[in-house]
């Protein structure tokens, strides 16, 4: 045992619909002493992500669900404060899962040295907005699974948000005309005036149906789909020949304890001769070190805006998930668990 406390989540029960704070149990317990090949990461940024809702539930995913009494599941940021695994020294900054606690114990398997990994073109915090799974979904999902030309035209769900925002703004770099879908004028107004969209549809307050007929008169090449439901069903009317639906993630379903029907409009894809492909980051990880070379690259160069929605405090994780499912995020939500690198105590 050491004399460093971890605060940390765990499970109490799987979620109905949205999640409540008495789904989540806190804890403190002290730090125990490693073992060999063992590191003790002090745990610095937590990313809050649509997944974790997935994850929290009781039906299996692309991964185990999280068990009730389990920590919760979460992508972090750390320094290693404590180490008897040769690859890691004190002192090293660290991504991995190592879930919502402040401390972690790893053996170093699933750990990247980011101070190694990238000259970091951003602050630490801001991870995840470029690099990360975050970078590598908006990048390999776009450039692998879109497989975009010059000149075609991209739709977005979800634009404003970590991911989406990325994916307009790499599809810029690579030619396309791109039609972000976003909820509320300063989202919209974001990704056009800053993130140089050539034009985003407020899903609250437009018809979408519409807007895309007249934005995009020769219909949509590559849908990059992050909601699905309704705003899915809208862009299957408008697709080009050939077009592909880039199945990122359906995030009105998340919460859903009944699945809506639809969409049903499929018969389009057939006529169309499209392409429907669903992907998982996790599965393209060969592809980070060239995903994060031209991310880094593009973030330097000024191209790619991102912005982050940093929350104070562990304690408040189980509150802040749930923006991403009222769309309250401002950019990719993180949790602050620790205030900086300096400092090793906990
Ligand atoms: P975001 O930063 O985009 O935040 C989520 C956003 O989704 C909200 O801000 C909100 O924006 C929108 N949203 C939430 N509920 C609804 C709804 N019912 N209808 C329409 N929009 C909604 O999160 P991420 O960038 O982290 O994730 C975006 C998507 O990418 C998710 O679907 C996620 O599951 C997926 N993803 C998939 C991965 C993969 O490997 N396939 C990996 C990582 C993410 P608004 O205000 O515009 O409504």
């Amino acid at each position: 045992m050491t004399d460093r406390i971890n605060r940390h989540w765990r499970l109490a029960a799987h979620p109905e619909g949205l999640a409540k704070a008495s789904d989540f149990e806190w804890r403190e317990s002290p730090v125990r002493t490693l073992e060999d090949d063992e590191l003790l990461v002090r745990v610095l940024y937590l990313s809050l992500d649509p997944a974790t809702r997935a994850w929290i539930s009781e039906y299996e995913s692309y991964v185990k669900p999280v068990a009730v009494g389990e920590i919760v599941r979460g992508a972090t940021i750390g320094e290693v404060v404590e180490s008897r695994n040769a690859r890691f020294a004190a002192g090293d900054i660290v991504t991995g899962a190592l879930g919502w606690q402040s401390f972690g114990i790893s053996d170093g398997k699933g750990l990247l040295k980011i101070s190694n990994a990238a000259h970091l073109p951003i602050p630490l915090s801001d991870w995840f907005a470029v690099f990360g799974h975050v970078g590598l979904t908006a990048y390999v999902g776009l450039l692998d699974i879109g497989q975009p030309k010059s000149g075609e035209t991209l739709v977005v769900s979800a634009a404003a948000g970590a991911v989406g925002s990325l994916v307009g703004q790499i599809g810029k770099i690579h030619g396309l005309r791109v039609v972000g879908i976003a909820g509320g004028e300063e989202k919209c107004r974001w990704v056009t005036e800053e993130c140089g969209f050539d034009a985003a549809i407020d899903y609250k307050s437009e018809d979408v149906p519409e807007r895309l007929k007249e934005l995009c008169p020769d219909g949509i090449d590559i849908d990059f789909e992050n909601v699905g439901g309704e705003i899915l069903e809208a862009v299957i009317g408008r697709l080009a020949q050939n077009a592909r639906i880039v199945l990122c993630g359906m995030i009105s379903q998340y919460n859903v304890t009944e699945a809506p029907p639809g969409p049903r409009n499929l018969v389009n894809v057939l006529m169309k001769r499209g392409r429907i492909e669903g992907f998982i980051a996790l599965d393209h990880y060969a592809r980070a070190p060239e995903a994060f070379r031209d991310l880094g690259t593009w973030c330097a160069e000024g191209r790619l805006m991102y912005r982050m929605d940093i929350v104070d405090g562990l304690e408040n994780a189980p509150i802040a998930l749930n923006k991403l499912f009222d769309g309250s995020n401002r950019g990719k939500l993180m949790i602050r668990v620790a205030e900086s690198a300096s400092s090793t105590t906990g």
